[in-house]
């Protein structure tokens, strides 16, 4: 490069580890930490060093807490689109906006493989029960991301032909306004999506929608029976829906 050519320079630099442990810089820091750890093994460390020891290794945390982790990082989202909105919804899994990097890269065909549905575009009358049968269908635990004004809302069809907002007839965890919203908007959504995973993830609130477990039930399946205030709810909602 100094001497005119077409070459390319590449200087190798080290990282710098970003990590709570401090990280040997010398072969002698390093010699220290191999002695303190032979020094715990042989039950030689105490008091403040044995405190230091452990802090910097050991982290402590409930099973719950580890489970929600990994399901907010490994969400399968249902094959599904609606609408206009669903054409954004495709761009989020593709290669510029990615949602492979949040650990959702994976569509399911199946509601039975699949435990978060996004509605993405406005929701017809006449679509509705197809919706919450293929949400019904879904295994817990699930969750539902309604994706832009129409689904929200009914946006711009205000009239008899459209869900006025698909908390209608099923529980919805994030809405995410717009129309369309941009992938970025969804990104957004999906990740206070797996915020509310890791942290509150009870789903008590749903139990207005009875929309725990599958539909089997309902259909007087060999499943199990339905209590008398979860056949009632059924009803309502399917009342509700004219269906
Ligand atoms: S919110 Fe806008 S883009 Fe989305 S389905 Fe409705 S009209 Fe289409």
């Amino acid at each position: 490069m100094a001497q005119g050519g077409t070459g390319l320079e590449i200087e190798r630099q080290k990282l710098r580890v970003h990590s709570s442990l401090e990280q040997p810089k010398t072969p002698a820091d390093l010699r220290a930490r191999q002695l303190r750890a032979r020094d715990l093994l042989r039950g030689d460390l105490e008091g403040a060093d044995l405190d230091a020891y452990v802090e910097e290794r050991v982290v402590t945390s409930t099973l719950e807490k580890v489970l929600n982790t990994a399901r907010a990082n490994s969400i399968f989202p249902a094959t599904f689109g609606l609408a206009c909105c669903a054409i954004e919804m495709m761009s989020t899994v593709a290669p510029r906006y990615d949602i492979a990097r949040f650990g959702a890269e994976a569509f399911r065909a199946s509601p039975r493989q699949a435990d978060l549905l996004i509605l993405s575009g406005r929701v017809s009358i006449k679509m509705a029960p197809v919706i919450r049968r293929i949400y019904d269908q879904m295994l817990e635990p699930k969750w539902a991301i309604s994706m832009g004004a129409c689904s929200s809302s009914g946006g711009m069809f205000s009239n008899y032909a459209v869900v006025q907002g698909a908390d209608k007839f099923m529980p919805i965890d994030v809405h995410v306004p717009g129309c369309p919203p941009r992938p970025e908007a969804l990104l957004y959504g999906f990740n206070m999506l797996q915020e509310k995973i890791r942290g509150n993830p009870t789903p008590g609130w749903r139990s207005r929608y009875n929309a725990h477990g599958t539909e089997e039930w309902a259909r007087g399946g060999p499943a199990s029976k339905p209590s008398g205030e979860a056949l009632e709810a059924y009803e309502k909602a399917r009342g509700v829906l004219g269906a």
